[in-house]
């Protein structure tokens, strides 16, 4: 969960992302811990609970580590964080100082603090317009024949459409703009996360998705990063998707659509199903097979092949 949050820590997340490349779980096990090969994984009496036949395992293929007597585990961070009763961002450092990587420690600057305040004022937009557009599907007539039907007629059950937290963003134009300003979302923030649009003429505020059915988009931790939108009108003129712009909170190069929601899936089965799209994604999690991710509209990138690797 904390990955994504380097800036509490004053750490950087390049440096954070260095020291997360580095560490090899067998290495770091292995400083506290007696490890023989058995097979691909390395195995040594649990530092945590008393045993006396070995059932810590580490593998460095997945580079995690677990007991299978009491079940603690996880990677490097966890494992040094566990063991040594320390932070995140401690265990951080103490790893990094195992592989001679500087971690630079530094109060935030004010500009900083600023940025971080609105990047979490972004994120905390994004979760109410999430909610919001998941209201407007079932609240209202439009929503329900317009999405819950299109989303109904893909075959889509609501267990499904309610773990994605797919909805629609009415089509007025400027309904969620209204109701977001009403709700006490400064307009700053509607605008920098492109929910909302300012309109040329007289910088009024118009919904970036107005008619059309909302995916939202997850980051690593769950956080709604951006949306998608795909019209369900027939109109050649009107684009069929209009996506989030990238923004300080995303970044299309290092997300991957359902990560968040497959990760779980990718640890168990050891690979990961790319497919094209977001409905591809969600029909196949629905069918039972969740180690799937998108990565929307572009080619996969290095940074999202990392990610996975995470
Ligand atoms: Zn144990």
């Amino acid at each position: 969960m904390a990955y994504s949050d380097s800036r509490r820590y004053k750490i950087d997340r390049e440096t954070i992302e260095r020291i997360l490349d580095s560490a090899k779980i067998e290495e770091v096990v292995g400083d506290f811990v007696t490890l023989k090969r058995r097979g691909v994984n390395l195995i040594g009496l649990c530092p945590f609970h008393n045993e006396k036949t070995p059932s810590f395992t580490v593998s460095p293929a997945k580079n995690l580590c677990k007991c299978f007597g009491c079940g603690k585990g996880g990677n490097a961070i966890t494992f040094v964080m566990e063991h040594e009763r320390l932070t995140y961002p401690e265990a951080l450092k103490w790893v990094a100082k195992k592989y001679g990587i500087t971690v630079e420690e530094r109060e935030e600057t004010p500009e900083e603090k600023q940025r971080n305040d609105d990047r979490e004022s972004m994120l905390v937009a994004n979760a109410w317009a999430s909610d919001y557009f998941v209201e407007q599907m079932y609240g209202t007539d439009e929503g329900l024949s317009v999405a819950r039907s299109y989303f109904a007629s893909r075959g889509l059950t609501d267990a499904t459409i309610k773990r994605f937290g797919l909805g629609f963003c009415p089509s007025s134009g400027h309904r969620f703009s209204d109701d977001a300003r009403g709700a006490g979302y400064k307009e700053e923030f509607l605008l920098s996360t492109g929910l909302a649009i300012a309109r040329e003429s007289d910088g009024a505020l118009r919904d970036r998705f107005y008619d059309r059915v909302i995916f939202p988009i997850h980051n690593i931790s769950g956080r709604v990063v951006g949306f998608g939108g795909r019209t369900l009108r027939t109109d050649k003129k009107v684009a069929k998707y209009q996506n989030s712009p990238e923004s300080e909170i995303y970044n299309k190069r290092r997300e991957l659509y359902g990560l968040f929601f497959a990760k779980k899936a990718i640890g168990q089965e050891d690979y990961a199903i790319l497919v094209e799209g977001y409905a591809d994604v969600i029909s196949m999690h629905q069918a039972g097979v969740e180690n799937v991710v998108a990565s929307s509209g572009t080619s996969l990138t290095e940074e999202q092949i990392r990610l996975i690797g995470r």
